[in-house]
């Protein structure tokens, strides 16, 4: 019976969330599995610019008005102050971006010169994201990441006196080579620059990339589990906490856009790779350049409202709040021990969940096991 009401809740609605890909990149970094090309030159870009000109006036008639605008990549601010420029006013001619909206920009530090900066602010970027990953030379080598990390604390003092406040750094751990006093250093070093968000991401070794290739082993368990408490611990002493699973903010200062992602909110993503989701389909642009600017279809992800319903909650509980059961309610149609009976409970014996009367939440295991959490809640049997 539950089932067939399953398949007959559909709720689709309006983007409130937009992401634009820039797929620029100055070099290919050794881990990285994202899609981006390195910039050949201007030539890609204005075609680049063309088409999202494009796409944005596609898209945006079918999107709300937007609580926040993400632009990642690649480097978005490889682009250059003339073209950052001329991307922020496209999106902003296309799409009703409210007022209050937050508006964050990927960055990396070397690429912050005065004239992007003042590019950023005056297109209305409010949030900057800036990719550290490590200040030691050794590290980086590790990643094969080009730049210079050293010129972070010039870019976070431009941006500051541009009026830019909300900063996040991007830090890796469990690297290669890599120690736990090493791992503690770069991250006091990245929260001295006063920044008060904090994405520290555990290496994964992507298929396809050329660390994955290398087959370099990664530290161990141990070493793992050391270096996730340190994030904990060090952050807490500058005042920031872990509110999703590989994310740290000051109270208040936390990311809406990956939150509103989290929590199932519908977005639109324009660019090569950039996925669209309306509550019920998703769809991504094809991840390479030359085919999403000959105009080659986006692979369409349907999937039965009970697995995306799943998905949705597997999502949310990677936040340390978890979901609020009338919120999961509004957002998907379901109830979550109907989408997926018999799982729920034997994780809150196992200790990694916690549950109130209106509350399912991660326990700090459950943050640290989410994978766990997540295969055991995504992997439903089919009906
Ligand atoms: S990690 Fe960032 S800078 Fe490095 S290749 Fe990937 S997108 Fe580009």
């Amino acid at each position: 019976m539950a089932a067939r009401l399953w398949s007959t809740v559909v709720i689709v609605r309006r983007a409130t969330r937009l992401y634009v890909h820039v797929p620029f990149c100055r070099a290919k970094c050794a881990y990285c599995a994202f899609y981006s090309e390195v910039l050949r030159g201007p030539d890609r870009v204005a075609l680049y610019l063309q088409a999202l000109a494009a796409e944005c006036a596609r898209l945006a008639p079918a999107a709300g008005r937007l609580d926040s605008v993400f632009i990642g990549g690649g480097t978005p601010t490889l682009l250059g102050a003339v073209d950052l420029a001329r991307l922020l006013g496209l999106i902003r001619q296309s799409f009703d971006v409210d007022v209050a909206a937050e508006f964050t920009v990927e960055a990396n530090p070397d690429t912050l010169d005065a004239a992007v900066v003042e590019a950023l602010a005056a297109g209305g970027v409010n949030r900057v994201s800036m990719g550290v990953q490590s200040f030691r030379t050794e590290v980086r080598q590790t990643l094969g990441r080009q730049g210079e990390a050293l010129r972070a604390p010039a870019a976070v003092a431009a941006l500051r006196a541009a009026g830019i406040r909300r900063l996040n750094a991007d830090l890796m751990y469990h690297i290669p080579g890599q120690t736990v006093d090493q791992w503690t250093a770069d991250l006091r070093q990245v929260l001295d620059l006063g920044i008060t968000h904090l994405s520290a991401y555990a290496l994964t070794l992507e298929e396809g990339t050329r660390l994955a290739a290398a087959a370099v082993p990664l530290p161990a368990e141990d070493v793992f589990e050391a270096m996730w408490q340190a994030c904990d611990s060090v952050a807490a002493t500058y005042g920031l906490k872990r509110y999703e699973v590989s994310n740290f903010a000051c109270p208040g200062d936390e990311c809406r856009h990956n939150l509103g992602i989290w929590y199932g909110d519908a977005y639109a993503g324009c660019g090569p790779a950039a996925a669209s989701f309306d509550g019920v389909r998703r769809w991504t642009q094809p991840a390479d350049l030359d085919r999403w600017l000959a105009g080659a279809p986006p692979d369409l992800d349907e999937i039965r409202p009970a697995a995306r319903a799943a998905e949705i909650l597997a999502f949310g509980l990677r936040t340390a709040a978890g979901w609020n059961l009338a919120r999961f309610r509004q957002v998907t149609g379901m109830d979550p021990d109907q989408i997926c009976p018999g799982v729920l409970d034997p994780l809150v014996a196992l200790g990694l969940l916690q549950r109130s009367s209106d509350t399912i939440q991660p326990t700090p295991a459950g943050l640290l096991l989410n994978d766990a959490i997540a295969e055991r809640i995504i992997l439903l049997p089919e009906p």
